[in-house]
């Protein structure tokens, strides 16, 4: 790593710094970085680091008080900071980037992605990834319609929405976007029209749509760079045709769902992680439950219909969109790739429930997925 020369260091606000007699404390996110500093060289270095200073003039300004000190020796310095993600370039600029109604809008999720920026990133380029990005969202049900409402917020730029159910009575436990006088109509419609009132900038492409083969998901999919998958129906086939759909386009996939009690959730990343068949396969030898509700010869399922607590679909939604975010922006690598990730109600413990690799010989995802099928989305 090195460091490039026009960049103006800043200490993130986000890390504020504590001094005690011969240590400085960093503080970061429920973590201390301790530092033994005699001589009070890395307190002044500390207080250099406003962003108003390029490099060369952190050492400049330093040398006044400590003139044994090198260039080499600040820029190491800097770059161990960085790494521990203290530092942001004060020198970026959200010019031709976001305009001012970005700005303003997404203020707080910039200022979120700043705290994993680095001094070679910049941070308003995460946000426009986010823009720029087209994500398909299979399923306006109990977690795709927070999800939709939730993307626009988050500031994705670009959904194509797939659903064909109507709003009923009893999924108003959950399906807060819809309204009890659209008891009858199709979601997608209300969906679309609540969303778009919520965020303006939002493109919405409404495909009412139900989906009953892998092809029906290819054309569903296609020339989107990221698929949510939350449509529950039916049961077990619609996850092998939306993992087959996936590897198929190279589309990554972040699905989950409520299974009664508990929440889980995976991402499957075509050519990087294993596929669903792939996990099959893994469990069969060596988890019978697991293998029960993957496979199609079975009346469980993930996803159940009779149960949906509204706790749970929040915290389900709040795992994907995460997931999401991670995908396109880049601020870091999903947390449930090729892994089930789940969480009991019972204690909000979160885990990691199934792990699986990718196996070269799957009947889906074995045979070799194109070069440019994993490039960064967005
Ligand atoms: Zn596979």
């Amino acid at each position: 790593m090195s460091i490039d020369k026009g960049v103006l260091p800043l200490l993130k606000h986000t890390n504020p710094v504590y001094g005690t007699g011969e240590r400085v404390l960093i503080n970061g996110f429920g973590e201390v970085t301790t530092i033994s500093d005699p001589t009070g060289v890395i307190r002044r270095l500390l207080s250099l680091l406003d962003g108003s200073r390029s490099v060369e003039e952190i050492h400049h300004d330093l040398s006044a008080d400590f003139p044994e000190v090198t260039p080499e020796q600040v820029t190491e310095v800097l770059e161990q900071f960085d790494a521990a993600g203290f530092l942001i370039n004060a020198g970026v600029s959200p010019e031709g980037i976001l305009d001012d109604y970005e700005l303003q809008r997404w203020e707080r999720n910039i200022n979120f992605f700043g705290s994993y920026a680095r001094l070679g990133d910049n941070k308003y380029e995460m946000q426009s990834r986010l823009r720029d990005c087209r994500v398909s969202l299979l399923g306006l049900g109990g977690l795709g319609s927070h999800l939709l409402l939730d993307m626009a917020a988050l500031g994705i730029g670009n959904v194509r929405a797939v659903e064909f159910d109507r709003v009923e009575l009893s999924n108003l436990n959950r399906q807060i976007l819809y309204r009890e006088s659209d008891i009858g109509r199709p979601k997608l419609e209300r969906a679309v029209e609540r969303v778009q009132e919520f965020n303006s900038r939002i493109t919405i492409e409404a495909v009412e749509r139900k989906l009953s083969s892998v092809q029906d998901v290819v054309e569903a999919i296609s020339g989107t760079d990221v698929v949510i998958c939350v449509a529950d129906r039916p049961k077990v086939e619609i996850v092998s045709w939306v993992n087959e759909a996936c590897v198929r386009t190279g589309i990554p996939l972040t699905t989950g769902g409520l299974d009664t009690q508990r929440a889980v959730y995976y991402t499957i990343v075509p050519g990087e992680t294993g596929c669903v068949q792939c996990w099959r396969r893994q469990v069969s030898t060596t988890d019978e439950l697991s293998h029960g509700l993957l496979t199609e010869k079975t009346e469980r399922r993930i996803g159940g219909d009779n149960a949906a607590f509204g706790p749970l679909v929040t915290m389900t939604t709040g795992f994907l969109l995460g997931e999401l975010a991670r995908l396109v922006t880049g601020i870091a690598p999903p947390v449930a790739a090729g892994r089930l990730m789940e969480l009991r109600f019972g204690d909000y413990a979160m885990r990691e429930a199934e792990r699986w690799t990718r196996s070269e010989d799957c009947t889906v995802c074995g045979a070799p997925v194109p070069a440019d099928a994993v490039a960064p989305v967005g």
